[in-house]
């Protein structure tokens, strides 16, 4: 249950994540009626700024309620929002935060605080903040939570290193390491429809399935965060954790409990199936040139990527497998890139086709889930053509979440992580083992394309399909 006068402490409020995610979706929670009004939210940073100033932020990014009345909400909302301005790495601000906590729990009668600190700060201070929250502010006769924003390191190593910094100050259970897919809805609804629909996950099996295939597609480049994605690549940016999370959810074996431990002790048993990851599992290594028209420009066009040299690469085919009893020999395919056609992030399961029988070499099933932009599941269906003779005809058995709930709240992913995070519900929150088996699988792949014999990157035109040879 919603534990009342929580207390929660966003670090780094005045920065870009504060504004674009965290504070639309706690408006989002609360205006929806899914953040409890006792809540104190106290924003924390360096900045010389107000409430007000974090309100005229974070605005162009709040979502219409689904119960109008915004404006009245979104100043209700700020009477629970106070800031207090400090220093990351010294004590007196932590002390005045503590200040400023313990007195709204006194004014509260609370004798068992619950206190979730959300670090919305850079990577290199993540550990300084946390080791002067366990220092100064850790909730010693209550609850402590801590939300933890990717990245969770740049490889095995680093992630480790982290993991190392953070162990001494929280326990497993108060850490919340956040993968915002794992907050998606149609993410989220992954686990549910392949198990409480007995006959999808009884037919995804190497006897059924011919391929996997987990696409990730953005119809734009780093346009001015060529800084911060020169040093990440794609295969950072989303495989090694949004799309590894999808595939995960995707052909794990049924988790033994509903709970956040089976859950990702499921994962992490799909995860071991997997070996790390080579040279041999590359398809296609790609980097946006400029686009055809001439209009859009390549990726070592953009100001702020300074390496003119660059061999980021901006889009990756591997092909790997999943060597266990459910998946073995069926190819599994991952791609991901910038600067293409469309905007799509989807899986595929493609089924084998049909090698005996009356509709003998028909064309085989698939079974598709859409996440992004327009969240589908649908499959492909042969069935009659109308008329006289038997011609097949394939049709799409379609979901489309918004038809189906038109007048659902339906919530984002940050506000369903925050909401999770609140609950002490971490079953869609990275876990440390199932970070080192990621980055194990991935830290081969990226010492070789980023080490001294790293291959070019094939040049591909801006908003084409990607490297050429690439079909989908
Ligand atoms: P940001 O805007 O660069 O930084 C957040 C705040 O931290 C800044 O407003 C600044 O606040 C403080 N800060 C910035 N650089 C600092 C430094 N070198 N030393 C000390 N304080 C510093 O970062 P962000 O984009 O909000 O991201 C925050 C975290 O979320 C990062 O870990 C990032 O990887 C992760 N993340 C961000 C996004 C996104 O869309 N932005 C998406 C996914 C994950 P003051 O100077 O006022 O203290």
């Amino acid at each position: 249950a919603f534990k009342k006068d929580t207390v929660l402490v966003i670090f780094g409020a005045s920065g870009d994540l504060a504004k674009k995610e965290t504070f639309p979706a706690l408006f989002g929670l609360y205006s929806e009626g899914a953040l409890d009004p006792s809540t104190k939210i106290i924003c924390y940073a360096r900045s010389n700024i107000t409430v007000q100033k974090i309100r005229e932020m974070c605005l162009p990014y709040c979502r219409k309620s689904t119960t109008g009345n915004d404006e009245a909400k979104m100043k209700e909302f700020f009477k629970m929002v106070s800031y207090v301005q400090g220093a990351y790495d010294t004590d007196d601000g932590y002390i005045r935060l503590r200040d400023e906590i313990e007195s709204f729990e006194a004014e509260r009668g609370v004798t068992e605080p619950h206190r979730v600190f959300y670090l919305a700060v850079p990577p290199s201070i993540f550990l300084t903040v946390a080791g002067q929250v366990k220092k100064n502010v850790y909730a010693e006769n209550g609850i402590t939570r801590v939300i933890v924003e990717k990245p969770f390191g740049d490889d095995l190593e680093s992630s480790r290193e982290m993991q190392k910094g953070f162990k001494p100050l929280f326990r497993p259970e108060e850490i919340f390491k956040i993968d915002h897919f794992l907050g998606k809805d149609d993410v989220r609804r992954l686990l549910t429809v392949r198990f409480a629909n007995p006959f999808l996950n009884q037919s995804w099996n190497k006897d059924n399935i011919e391929s996997v295939q987990v696409w990730f597609k953005e119809p734009f480049g780093a346009e001015g965060r060529g800084g911060f994605f020169d040093s990440t690549g794609i295969i950072r940016d989303v495989m090694q954790n949004h799309l590894l999370q999808i595939l995960t959810l995707a052909t794990m074996e049924e988790p033994v409990a509903n709970n956040a431990d089976a859950i990702r002790d499921a994962k992490v048993d799909l995860l071991k199936c997997m070996e790390p990851l080579g040279p041999e599992n590359i398809v296609a290594l790609g980097q946006y040139g400029r686009s055809v028209d001439g209009t859009k420009p390549s990726y070592l066009d953009d100001d702020t990527v300074l390496n003119k040299k660059s061999k980021c690469l901006t889009f990756t085919e591997l092909t790997f497998a999943i060597h266990n009893d459910r998946w073995e020999g069926v190819p599994i395919v991952m791609r991901a890139g910038k600067g293409l056609d469309e905007d799509r992030v989807e899986i595929r399961i493609k089924y084998k086709k049909n090698t005996s029988g009356m509709f003998k070499g028909c064309t085989p099933n698939e079974f598709v889930i859409h996440f992004h932009p327009k969240p589908t599941i649908y499959m492909t269906f042969n069935t009659k053509a109308p008329g006289f003779d038997d011609k097949l005809h394939q049709i799409n058995l379609d979901m489309t979440y918004a038809q189906e709930y038109k007048k659902d709240w339906v919530p984002e992913a940050y506000e369903c992580l925050i909401k999770d995070a609140f609950l002490g519900n971490s079953a869609n929150y990275v876990r440390d083992d199932e970070l080192d088996v990621s980055w194990a699988l991935f830290t081969p792949l990226l010492k070789y394309v980023e080490g001294p014999n790293a291959p070019e990157p094939e040049i591909y035109p801006y908003g084409s399909t990607g490297p050429k040879g690439i079909l989908e």
